[in-house]
């Protein structure tokens, strides 16, 4: 049975949708390369892989690797070996994909205030959906079990047991998991 719920989340993730695809238009690219610079635009560093990519979007690895390849020719990604893990390459916005995000962001980011209460529901659903989907990971840090508030206004992962940024709280994550 096709619920409420159901109709309201189609009908957010369509217009959303709709208004990517307007917005690769206007850019001159394709809808996967527009979504593939806005998850570079708010991924952590641990999540900024064509692996991860992959699970995102829910696209083979060749047809990322593909795209990647393009927008790499076009200097819109730019791919630099992990200093930690030499085996592992990370891709990154380059100053001229970082110029595009900024004219999609405004094109896209609805001029609505953040509400705690809205955002709650947003979480639980997501929580709820990922779990009957058995899917995981691509929150928010900070809504992560993983992440410890010091209280002092510094943050450390708890899976990685690496400081975090504040600004890193805010972003999204392959390893996140909803408490
Ligand atoms: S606290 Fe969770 S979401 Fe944040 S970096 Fe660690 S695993 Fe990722």
């Amino acid at each position: 049975m096709i619920t409420d719920t159901y109709i309201w989340l189609e009908r957010l993730s369509s217009l959303h949708r709709s208004l990517m695809r307007k917005a690769a238009n206007a850019e001159g690219m394709q809808l996967v390369q527009i979504e593939i610079l806005q998850y570079l635009a708010m991924c952590n560093r641990y999540s900024n892989t064509a692996q991860a990519l992959s699970e995102y979007l829910g696209q083979t690895k060749g047809s990322i690797s593909q795209s990647l390849k393009c927008l790499e020719e076009q200097n819109l990604v730019e791919r630099k070996p992990c200093t930690e893990d030499g085996r592992i390459v990370r891709l990154y916005l380059t100053a001229k994909s970082k110029e595009i995000m900024k004219r999609i962001e405004k094109r896209l980011t609805p001029d609505i205030h953040d509400d705690e209460k809205t955002i709650a529901a947003f979480k639980s659903i997501l929580k709820t959906w990922q779990r009957q989907k058995n899917q995981k990971g691509f929150g928010q840090c900070r809504s992560c079990r993983f992440n410890i508030d010091k209280g002092d206004g510094s943050f450390l992962c708890g899976l990685t047991d690496e400081p975090l940024k504040k600004a890193e709280t805010m972003q999204i994550c392959r390893e996140h998991e909803f408490a």
